[in-house]
Formats: C-alpha cells, structure tokens, sequence
C-alpha cells in the first residue's frame, strides 16, 4: 500500500478526499495527525497555489512521505475577486462563517443578481521527497444571492448558489456537492493525474 500524506487537520476534508478516492486503490491517504505533525502551518502566500505548495513542504519535508494539501477560497466579480486567499478570516482573525457571510452580504448590497457572479477555486499542491511537484486548480461557479438558503454543508456555501441546480452548496447533499465543487473537482483530477504519471515514484 502507498501512503500519501494529506496536510489537514481537518477531519470533513480529509473524509470527503477518502470518499472521492474511494476507487483508488493501493493508496492510504493520512492525514497529519496520523503522521504525528502538530505544528501550526503559517499560510503566508499570497495565491491559493502558494498556500497549497507551503502546506504540502511542510508535511512532506516532516513525513519523508509525498504530501498534498488543498487551498481554497472565493472569488466574487462584483468585488474584484474579493475575498480570495483571505476567504476564511474575510470577517477578521478567528472570524465565524456568519460574519464572513454578513460581510459579504453587506459588501454585495444593492448588487443586481446578475452582476452577483463568483466562483470557488481550490488549489492541490503535491510535493515528492525528491523534489518533483503536481498543481492543478479548479473552479465551480455561482451567484452569491442575498440571504441564506440551506443548512448543510459550511462556510459560505447558504449564499453559494448554483443556477444549474436550482439549490445552494447549503442544499446539496455532500455526494451531490462532491461531484460539482471546486474541491471534488480538484481531487479527481489531481488523482488522475497522480496515477498517470508519478504513483511509481511514491
Ligand atoms: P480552505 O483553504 O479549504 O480551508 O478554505 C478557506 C475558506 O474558504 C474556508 O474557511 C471557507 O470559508 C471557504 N470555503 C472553501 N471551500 C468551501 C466550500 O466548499 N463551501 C463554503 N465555503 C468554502
């Protein structure tokens, strides 16, 4: 079995990759804490790209092991691509989703819905001890409407709209989320390009 460290703390993600990953057999994604890795990993880039490389350096570097992590964030038009690597502390440092969503509303007030367009991107890094890397990035797209809808999911997904679907990320169950989000889009793809061209290094 090939071991292949995830950099998450975060126990949903890491279920939600085993799960898209159930077909892929011969390899065992750990996580950090399986890896015994407690150390906090300061996310100073100033792209998805560069947090995801930050990430996986250092759980690779630590383990020995080939390491991937994901970065991830919204981008909305009507604000520039706001608020981007800062999605998660949007609102401030130790900031809840609720003031991350109630500033984003209050950012989009009076914005028409059609110019209320953003999308999700997440960015997979994946670092070999011999220095070989892989990025992919990819992105789902929606409409920021303007007031909550749904209860499952988290972050932003009550106000993340998807037209095609009718439902917000909040509505979808995660099966459904899986299949169009911007990370369920970025693992498969990320795996797929794993298999093709670097499993026999691992
Ligand atoms: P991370 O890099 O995956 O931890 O994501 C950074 C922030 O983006 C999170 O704290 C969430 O606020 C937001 N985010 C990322 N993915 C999603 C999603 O699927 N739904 C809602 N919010 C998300």
């Amino acid at each position: 079995m090939k071991r292949i460290v995830f950099a998450t703390n975060n126990e949903h993600k890491a279920c939600e990759v085993r799960g898209i990953l159930g077909d892929c057999r011969g390899i065992s994604v750990l996580t950090l804490r399986d890896v015994g890795f407690t150390d906090d990993i300061e996310e100073t880039g100033a792209t998805f790209a560069e947090n995801a490389y930050i990430k996986a350096y250092a759980a690779c570097r630590f383990s020995g092991l080939p390491a991937f992590a994901d970065d991830s964030g919204l981008m909305v038009d009507a604000l520039s691509g706001a608020p981007g690597v800062y999605t998660a502390r949007y609102a401030g440092e130790g900031c809840s989703s609720e003031d991350n969503i109630n500033k984003l509303l209050d950012a989009l007030k009076g914005v028409p819905q059609p110019e209320r367009t953003a999308r999700f991107a997440c960015h997979i890094c994946c670092v070999f001890p011999d220095g070989r890397r892989i990025d992919c990035e990819e992105y789902c797209e929606g409409i920021i409407i303007d007031s909550r809808c749904g209860s499952g999911g988290f972050g932003y997904d009550p106000v993340f709209y998807l037209p095609e679907h009718g439902k917000t990320f909040a509505e979808l169950d995660a099966a459904d989320k899986n299949a169009v989000s911007h990370r369920g889009r970025a693992i498969r793809r990320f795996f797929d390009l794993l298999r093709a061209a670097y499993v026999d290094i691992m």
